[in-house]
């Protein structure tokens, strides 16, 4: 799990990304920050690894490590798009559930 949030670090980061999300992924501190409410209060979802959910507002968002590059994958992160295919998200490399690109 990754280091609490403090507040102030936290409003800074829901103010950078609220509108603009591009970089989402590459942020660590965002695994513990909702976009939606500003909450950081996130918990993994019992059974699901890579699914987080913030327990202010309820909002569920996927979070993972690509299997091939090993860069974080968010699902909120308009540079990680979801792939029509396998209904994952694409790493910045190109990879998904549907193995590496071609
Ligand atoms: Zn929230
Ligand atoms: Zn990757
Ligand atoms: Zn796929």
């Amino acid at each position: 799990m990754p280091e609490p949030l403090d507040r102030e670090e936290a409003q800074k980061l829901f103010k950078k990304f609220r509108t603009r999300k591009n970089g989402v992924h590459s942020c660590p501190e965002m695994a513990s920050l909702c976009l939606i409410c500003g909450s950081i209060h996130i918990m993994p979802k019992a059974g699901e690894e890579q699914i987080f959910v913030c327990k202010n507002c309820g909002f569920a968002f996927y979070r993972a490590i690509c299997p091939a590059c090993g860069k974080t994958v968010d699902g909120r992160d308009p540079e990680n798009p979801l792939c029509r295919k396998c209904g994952l998200r694409i790493c910045v490399c190109g990879q998904c559930n549907c193995g590496p690109p071609d």
